[in-house]
């Protein structure tokens, strides 16, 4: 950004804007909270983009920044923790002066590095100073087990030191980490546990006393920096994960969640998912199926089958809705349609989106992946078409399939071979008309409302689907026939299982535990 003309260029012009009031000299901690208190007043949005947190989560962020707290964001993951810590840069001030090319960024009215201190005792008030803008003043660093207190704070530079004269251990002999070049502005480490806990003390010793020892060279650096964290709340209370003083140092500990309502979840996606595509024909994603995509999401996390610990991030909803827009646009390519609609069914195209997101328990991982995922798919369709239909009279429909009506359809059926399939079946288009959606009018459109019911009914296993892909009622006397098999075949295990087991005292049966 280019300084404006009324923007001093020198330490004697800030200086005196400093005396006139024109500019404000204070610490990033006081910046935040003034800017955010003027946001507060004048009722403007505090960190735009963030969806479902206005109650929660950002009532205790705007606690912790007025408290002027070091904090912690704890959350699973995809709940926009790092989103959050990146807003607040817009809460700095839009540009701060600085000395020119000092690798810490110093206040030309109070510098810390030793260079910049010599350069202010030669210069005086002619001495040039630089404005560096909010967006640049956000450092963020990825916890991982290698990173080093050089990586962090910095290292003492030998070669400096001989080539300079000065001694070791003074800050001109250093070569800086990325905590030093954060100075006067927002360092942000995410999943601090997994940070080492020497190189933990190192950080706790900057922000406690300002020096840090490097190689056993006392170094001076007080800081000014508003440090910012987020981990995964298990991680971040396991014992022995994060030393104690630097835990007493972080002033709040905000819990972030995932969305709590399925219009919220909604909103996210459509605010974040590559939607908007550049298309020869239009795209239209209906309703019902934004409304499965985020239940998937919902079952995902209330699945035993599915890591809790680890989460289930929002990002599944996203990329599960990215590929099934790119299922509807393959079909409507392969079959030269004028219209993109969404199906139901696209969304088992999409477990390539599905299976990668979410993390298995033991008995998960015996089911596999996509069995799973199929199971949450098909579990989240049954749930939304149960809510479209409720007060519908499905029994003509599944009627029509029990006597022995069939529906062939693939992912790359056309629109109009399956409306025409469809409307083979007794009552179904009545169906259609009776569940209030209203179906975009393009055979598109009309083709993925069939679908739903299809699906809906298939989830709800009202009709069954063959491998082969027809959809096929389940006459009662095949449905007995099968509960009949299935009972034959379960005493048939017990039969064999009796043999088996270690038998009690009097020829009982002994159960373990
Ligand atoms: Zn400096």
């Amino acid at each position: 950004m280019a300084p404006t003309a009324t923007l001093p260029s020198t330490l004697g012009e800030l200086k005196r804007a400093i005396a006139s009031g024109s500019f404000l000299r204070r610490s990033v901690k006081d910046e935040l909270r003034a800017n955010l208190l003027a946001r507060l007043r004048d009722g403007q949005p505090l960190f735009p983009g963030v969806i479902g947190y206005d109650d929660t989560v950002v009532p205790q962020l705007v606690n912790a920044i007025l408290s002027k707290h070091n904090f912690i964001l704890l959350g699973l993951r995809g709940q926009a923790k790092t989103r959050l810590l990146r807003a607040l840069t817009s809460l700095l001030d839009a540009e701060i002066a600085v000395i020119p090319g000092c690798e810490i960024h110093d206040d030309p009215l109070a510098p810390i590095c030793g260079a910049c201190q010599s350069r202010v005792a030669a210069e005086g008030d002619a001495m040039p100073i630089v404005w560096r803008d909010a967006g640049r003043r956000y450092v963020e660093k990825l916890a991982t087990p290698d990173v080093t207190i050089a990586d962090l704070i910095g290292d003492v530079d030998p070669i400096k030191a001989a080539k300079s004269g000065f001694e070791l251990g003074d800050a001109r002999t250093m070569h800086y980490g990325l905590l030093p070049r954060a100075n006067r502005g927002i360092f942000a480490i995410n999943e601090l546990p997994d940070l080492a806990s020497k190189v933990q003390v190192g950080l706790f010793n900057i922000l406690q006393e300002g020096d840090v020892q490097i190689k056993g060279y006392p170094v001076r650096l007080p800081l000014d920096v508003v440090l910012v964290f987020s981990a995964n709340p298990e991680d971040y209370t396991a014992r022995g994960k994060i030393i104690t003083p630097l835990k007493d140092r972080i002033g709040s500990e905000v819990r972030t969640h995932y969305p709590r309502t399925r219009e919220e979840a909604i909103s996210i996606t459509t605010q974040e998912a590559w939607t908007n595509r550049p298309s020869a024909v239009p795209i239209e994603v209906p309703d019902y199926i934004r409304e499965v995509v985020e239940e998937i999401a919902f079952q995902a996390r209330l699945d035993s089958k599915v890591d809790r610990r680890s989460g289930v991030s929002q990002r599944l909803s996203i990329t599960a809705l990215e590929n099934v827009i790119s299922n509807a646009e393959r079909r409507a390519a392969l079959c030269a349609e004028p219209m993109v609609v969404p199906r139901v069914s696209d969304l088992y195209a999409s477990l390539p989106a599905l299976t990668g997101k979410i993390e298995l328990e033991y008995e998960g991982e015996l089911k596999g992946a996509e069995a799973v995922a199929r199971e949450l798919v098909r579990s989240a369709v049954a749930n939304v078409f149960d809510g479209y239909t409720s007060h519908t009279n499905l029994k003509p429909v599944i009627a029509g399939f029990d006597q022995g009506g069939t529906v062939d359809s693939s992912d790359t059926t056309s629109a109009e071979a399956l409306l025409t399939a469809t409307a083979a079946i007794a009552e179904f288009d009545d169906l259609l008309e009776r569940m209030g959606v209203t179906a975009s009018p393009s055979a598109a459109g009309r083709a993925s409302l069939a679908d739903f019911v299809l699906e809906g009914l298939c989830a709800m296993k009202k009709i069954s689907r063959t491998e082969e892909g027809r959809i096929e009622g389940s006459p009662t006397e095949r449905k007995a026939r099968q509960r009949d098999d299935t009972r034959q075949s379960d005493l048939r295990a017990m039969l064999e299982d009796e043999g088996e087991e270690p038998q009690g005292p009097r020829g009982r049966k002994k159960y373990y535990n």
